[in-house]
């Protein structure tokens, strides 16, 4: 359905003609199901085959507003074709396709039936739409978007800036250590051997596709615990603090680099999101630092800046006020004062000269702060 419509879009471009409308591909859609080897589509809930096209016309917005530069943030490729050889499927019900969650638990599914479900928790309010996704363990999962309420946390008084390291998972403003805990390395060096295995059977072999289900199955657990664990690190950490600022890391830059294996594995993004929707929920403060700011070369005590520093000082003496830093604390402690810097100007602070000094240029120059 989406590499149809894709590829009628992509005909349409290079015979020269107009971008075909999304109601035209509807219309299409529906002359589709009258014609005998589309038939199978009419199998199908159509809120679901309806969903598929709002995807791709998702997908060719962020396209077009990124290439027009709309879209901040990274360039987005024009839209692909979904393969078969992706083994991570997914389907999405609206409230229009009127699937219900039936009071014995299981999930009624328009056009597929009653499904029996593991729930992980209750849902707090009707759901708006849910998608079903099989992974490439082969396991199912019904995801639901619902409206939560805000849930604020009593007043903490404390404020963090979270420096995110490869010695440490993370390093926070207050001294405290995150570690890489040893259960996930323990259950990636699994991961590591089965991918092995699986590289040394034949191609097409029946022993490969079993190893290929296993690599999958152990990749799923290591996801899954990480998820876990990270949950547990994020709500810990908002429940404490009253506000949190993380450094801007541009993920997606670092990860061209040779720190890409460990930018990834780390899960920072994973977890900056979480600290970023928890802070929203329970009311309490959430900034990014600037990524230009040189975090490890300043002192957090008197503010000199002293040069870079090679990765393996951890900790070094400021030549001028004599203040021993430990590397990754100093970092996390300037995450800190920028978080608070930009903030207070968010809000019309004091920090800047006044408005009649302010240069055009500025108010540009500081992406994704505030
Ligand atoms: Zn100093």
């Amino acid at each position: 359905m989406f590499n149809d419509a894709l590829a009628a879009r992509q005909q349409a471009h290079a015979a020269g003609q107009p971008y075909i409308t999304d109601a035209q591909l509807s219309a299409r859609l529906t002359a589709a199901k009258a014609t005998p080897e589309r038939a199978w589509l009419g199998q199908v809930s159509a809120v679901v085959l309806q969903q598929s096209l709002a995807d791709l016309n998702a997908a060719y917005r962020n396209f077009f507003a990124s290439a027009t530069g709309k879209r901040t943030g990274p360039t987005v490729a024009p839209p692909r074709f979904k393969s078969r050889k992706d083994r991570r499927q997914a389907i999405r019900f609206t409230a229009n396709a009127r699937f219900k969650v039936l009071p014995d638990g299981k999930l009624r599914l328009p056009k597929i039936g009653d499904v029996p479900v593991r729930w992980s928790r209750p849902l707090p309010s009707e759901p708006s739409s849910v998608t079903v996704v099989m992974d490439a363990a082969g396991r199912y999962f019904a995801s639901f978007v619902v409206q939560t309420g805000d849930d604020p946390l009593p007043e903490a008084g404390t404020e963090v800036g979270i420096d995110l390291g490869l010695t440490h998972f993370a390093v926070l403003s207050d001294g405290r250590k995150i570690a890489n805990p040893r259960f996930l390395r323990r259950a990636e060096r699994k991961l590591r051997t089965a991918q092995k295995a699986l590289s040394r059977k034949v191609k097409g072999s029946r022993n490969r596709a079993k190893a290929r289900v296993k690599v999958a199955r152990v990749h799923a657990r290591v996801a899954d615990t990480r998820r876990d664990w990270l949950h547990q690190e994020s709500t810990r950490i908002i429940r404490e603090t009253q506000a949190v600022y993380v450094e801007n890391l541009c993920v997606a830059g670092l990860g061209r680099t040779r720190l890409a294996k460990s930018v990834h594995d780390a899960g920072w993004s994973a977890f900056t999101a979480m600290l970023e929707y928890k802070a929203r929920r329970h009311g309490r403060g959430f900034g990014r630092a600037g990524r230009w700011e040189p975090t490890s070369q300043v002192c957090s005590a008197c503010g000199v800046k002293d040069g870079p520093k090679p990765l393996h000082v951890r900790v070094w003496r400021c030549p001028a006020c004599g203040v021993v830093h430990d590397r990754d604390v100093n970092a996390a402690r300037n995450i800190l004062a920028l978080g608070r810097r930009d903030r207070r100007n968010a809000c019309g602070g004091d920090v800047r000269p006044g408005p009649a000094l302010a240069v055009a240029g500025e108010t540009g120059s500081r992406r994704g702060a505030a």
